[in-house]
């Protein structure tokens, strides 16, 4: 328990301050786009039986105007510094400022990034310099990152181990690609430790790189806490590594085998670049897309660059609006664990909780807080009833998600799915799996 209170109370700050430069360029058209493109929906990307499309009328539209449910002249109406993080955070830092992503089924580069609030003209602008973009395959790696007021900077895409494109925003605002492709040879290597301290420093001891830590981290998020890994657990790590003049240029987790209080803990990388278990099925339980039992009016949409028409500065809307009665009751989406339960202040009374080590949600205005920090909840558990509290002008939940510390349109936002793989798919797993497991064996 004191270790969980010590992780909340660590308050946490590396998020992007909120965008305070003037948007001169934004001109009324670019604003309706970005009032209009979160509606481009994709049923088919989801859990079925959670996700439902949403078809909105003219009249809801006309309700969708950023001011609807706070008020906008409010740059601080939510708690920006209150995103908490906890040790494994601080141990295991993914590359400052860098956003990753793995391209799934049904991925444009559009989608993809839209959903984190990158703009449509900058993705235009990428397409323009290499047309390739338009043919992403699944199992593909993007990352990117953004300049201070949150425009695209630079994307790299990793088209396969050969190859790596990366693409850089010049003062014209087009971008430049440049190829690189590896000379070294990939080599696969067994890496071996036992826990003592933290699993950053252990893993380290083993061998194994800040981000390769992190990618075992992400792999076995779903199944372990490795806040609870006690000394003497023992982990057995396979790496695919690509060698260049002796020494490792980039590497790929391809399993990995945690043995924790005498019990096995596995993942394994498809082809997807996801992550299963030694059957091919999926290790994280799917998210629901709304936190509530049914649908609410959606009263003001997530929007990054929501301006502020009196000052004009951009006064960002990390979240969205959902209109609902008062009492309410507000459902936690995953599984996961409440870090913050707290009341007052701007968000008024809310709630934020953590999933795995990548999402995490947030829960606003509520009237009554149900969970406390460091409570375990489930997909669908009662965590609060809505309300009307903090900086509101009407009864309304606002409902944020998270993934790896960066705010995401709930509405079209890639969630965690727990199907398994199936067909070609998972017999071509289950037979690297045959052939990887043997290596990680404890001795
Ligand atoms: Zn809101």
């Amino acid at each position: 328990m004191q270790q969980i209170a010590r992780s909340v109370a660590l308050a946490f700050n590396n998020l992007p301050r909120p965008h305070r430069v003037m948007l001169g360029s934004l001109t009324v058209v670019t604003l309706a786009v970005a009032v209009w493109r979160p509606y481009v929906y994709h049923p088919t990307d989801d859990a079925m039986p959670i996700v439902k499309s949403i078809e909105l009328d003219k009249n809801q539209l006309r309700t969708l105007l950023p001011e609807a449910s706070e008020p906008i002249d409010q740059t601080t109406s939510e708690p920006e510094e209150e995103l908490p993080a906890d040790d494994i955070d601080s141990d295991v830092p993914d590359a400052s400022g860098t956003h990753e992503y793995t391209v799934s089924s049904g991925d444009t580069l559009s989608s993809a990034l839209n959903q984190y609030g990158i703009e449509l003209g900058d993705i235009n602008a990428l397409v323009n310099s290499d047309k390739a973009l338009r043919n992403l395959q699944v199992g593909q790696q993007l990352s990117w990152t953004l300049t201070d007021d949150g425009a695209l900077q630079s994307l790299t895409w990793e088209i396969n181990r050969r190859e790596t494109r990366t693409y850089q925003r010049g003062n014209n605002g087009a971008f430049t690609m440049q190829s690189e492709m590896q000379k070294g040879e990939w080599q696969n290597s067994v890496l071996k430790g036992e826990v003592r301290g933290s699993f950053a420093a252990s893993a380290q001891r083993a061998g194994l790189t800040g981000s390769e830590a992190s990618a075992v981290i992400k792999a076995l998020q779903w199944q372990m806490d490795f806040r609870k890994l006690r000394a003497g657990d023992e982990f057995s790590v396979l790496m695919s590594r690509e060698m260049l003049d002796g020494k490792s240029a980039q590497s790929q987790l391809l399993g990995v085998r945690l043995r924790s209080g005498g019990k096995d803990y596995y993942a394994f990388r498809a082809e997807d670049g996801k992550f299963y278990d030694r059957n091919g099925s999926g290790l994280a339980r799917g998210f629901m897309r709304f936190p509530t039992v049914k649908q609410y009016r959606v009263s003001s949409n997530f929007n990054p660059r929501r301006l502020n028409p009196v000052t004009g500065r951009i006064a960002p809307h990390k979240g969205v609006d959902f209109a609902l009665p008062v009492g309410t009751p507000v459902l936690a989406v995953g599984d996961g664990e409440v870090v913050v339960a707290k009341n007052g202040g701007a968000a008024g009374n809310y709630v934020a909780i953590r999933h795995g080590r990548q999402y995490m949600t947030r829960y606003m205005h509520l009237k009554k807080v149900l969970v406390k920090p460091g409570e375990k909840v489930k997909r669908g558990d009662r965590i609060a009833l809505s309300g009307n509290t903090g900086r509101s002008t009407g009864p309304h939940l606002h409902f944020e998600i998270w993934i790896n510390n960066q705010a995401v349109n709930p509405l079209t936002a890639k969630l965690p799915r727990m199907e398994g793989l199936t067909g070609k798919a998972r017999s071509d797993y289950l037979a690297e799996v045959k052939t990887n497991l043997p290596q990680l064996s404890f001795k």
